[in-house]
């Protein structure tokens, strides 16, 4: 299955995308994962991508495309891939069709995870994540046992740059100019668009997510 979550900066794709992953035993492709990694190595699409990134804004199509190829080509995505965060506008959509057409695939479904502006900016100020595992935190829901330290391996919390409040309020535009229009595209192009509360605990989205996947 080749599904992808579409929902503002914050919604809770990466969230549900991991679980999802793990429950249809497909690898979730995240280009800002990706990204990010590719900043912290200090490669130069990394330098590249990093000032678009710190700005809340897109990275170059160029850019993202050589990503998913190769994130693509990768074995354990034969069987399918959970898209996070890509595409992000028209010209990504359609090369995401022209990508899955050679691997004769197209997009099965799509997700799209809801939540108000406000309740956005409320969990970004408050999210924290480990550079060193990944994990995400929120300190106001979902804190860490101790303070500043990642449960799972010891590594000292972060927040993102991009997660300063005015850089989310400009993620949410580019998101509602850019991206949200997709929505109307896919259900134009006839694959199936799943809207979901996500103004909700993470178990209620993931199990209406899980009932609307499996029919
Ligand atoms: P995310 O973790 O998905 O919120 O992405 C963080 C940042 O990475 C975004 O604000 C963009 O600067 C960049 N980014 C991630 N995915 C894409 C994409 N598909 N196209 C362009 N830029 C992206």
């Amino acid at each position: 299955m080749d599904l992808i979550l579409l929902g503002a900066p914050g919604a809770g794709k990466g969230t549900q995308g991991a679980l999802l992953a793990e429950r249809l035993g497909v690898p979730k492709i995240a280009t800002g994962d990706i990204l990010r990694d590719a900043v912290k190595r200090g490669t130069e699409l990394g330098l590249e991508a990093k000032r678009y990134m710190d700005a809340g804004e897109l990275v170059p199509d160029s850019v993202v495309f050589g990503l998913v190829r190769d994130a693509l080509d990768a074995p354990a995505a034969a069987g399918g891939a959970i898209f996070d965060g890509f595409p992000r506008n028209a010209a990504q959509a359609e090369t995401l069709d022209s990508i899955l057409g050679e691997h004769a695939r197209r997009v099965d479904a799509v997700v799209q995870i809801d939540v108000p502006d406000e309740a956005i900016v409320r969990r970004m100020s408050g999210r924290r994540s480990c550079p060193d595992c990944g994990r995400v935190y929120n300190v106001y829901t979902d804190p860490p046992k101790a303070e500043g330290v990642c449960d799972a391996c010891g590594g000292a919390l972060a927040q993102r740059t991009d997660d300063r409040e005015e850089t989310v309020r400009h993620r949410l535009e580019v998101y509602r100019t850019a991206t949200a229009p997709l929505v109307a595209f896919y259900e134009r192009t006839g694959r199936p668009v799943h809207t979901v509360d996500g103004d909700r605990p993470i178990e209620q989205v993931q199990a209406e997510l899980l009932g609307r996947l499996r029919p």
